[in-house]
Order: structure tokens, then sequence, then C-alpha cells
């Protein structure tokens, strides 16, 4: 059995729908993973159990509270992240 936050591939999701909407925004590795962390630490993480290898991610229905929390920190992500990107650290 694994322990699984779902709300991670929510936000990764999120984040390609965000950075469609902001051609201005980079879309490199480092950057879009500086976005998904930042969202993740605004998020109160979703813990599911599931067997190994399970698809569980659509199995759990998230509230459209939640899904409208996810957007907000997601979208706030790119701003930050845009503003000062670390790519080339
Ligand atoms: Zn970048």
């Amino acid at each position: 059995m694994i322990v699984k936050n779902i709300v991670e591939p929510l936000v990764w999701e999120t984040l390609g729908k965000v950075l469609n909407s902001k051609p201005e925004a980079c879309r490199c590795e480092k950057c879009q993973a500086d976005m998904a962390a930042y969202a993740l630490n605004k998020l109160p993480p979703k813990y599911v159990v599931s067997r190994k290898g399970e698809i569980i991610a659509r199995a759990v229905s998230l509230d459209n509270k939640y899904n409208i929390a996810v957007l907000v920190a997601v979208t706030e992500a790119v701003e930050i992240v845009s503003r000062k990107p670390r790519h080339d650290d």
C-alpha cells in the first residue's frame, strides 16, 4: 500500500492550464518545479491510501472550493516565480 498526496497531480494539471493562459511565463523544468512546489506549500495536503500502482487521482473527488483554492495558489505561484525566476543559478 502507498500513501499519496492527491493534491500533487492536481497542481501539475492546473499549472499546465495556467501556463497556457500566460504565454509570457517561463516553462523551463526548473521554473515549473518551483511553481508546483510553491503552490503545494500553500495548500493543505489530501492523502489517500492506495494499492501500489493503482490510479487514484480521479478516485477522490475534491470539492469545488478546493479546486478554486488550487487555482488561486497556482496562479500566485506562476506570478511569484515569473517575477524572480531561478533558472539561471
Ligand atoms: Zn525558467
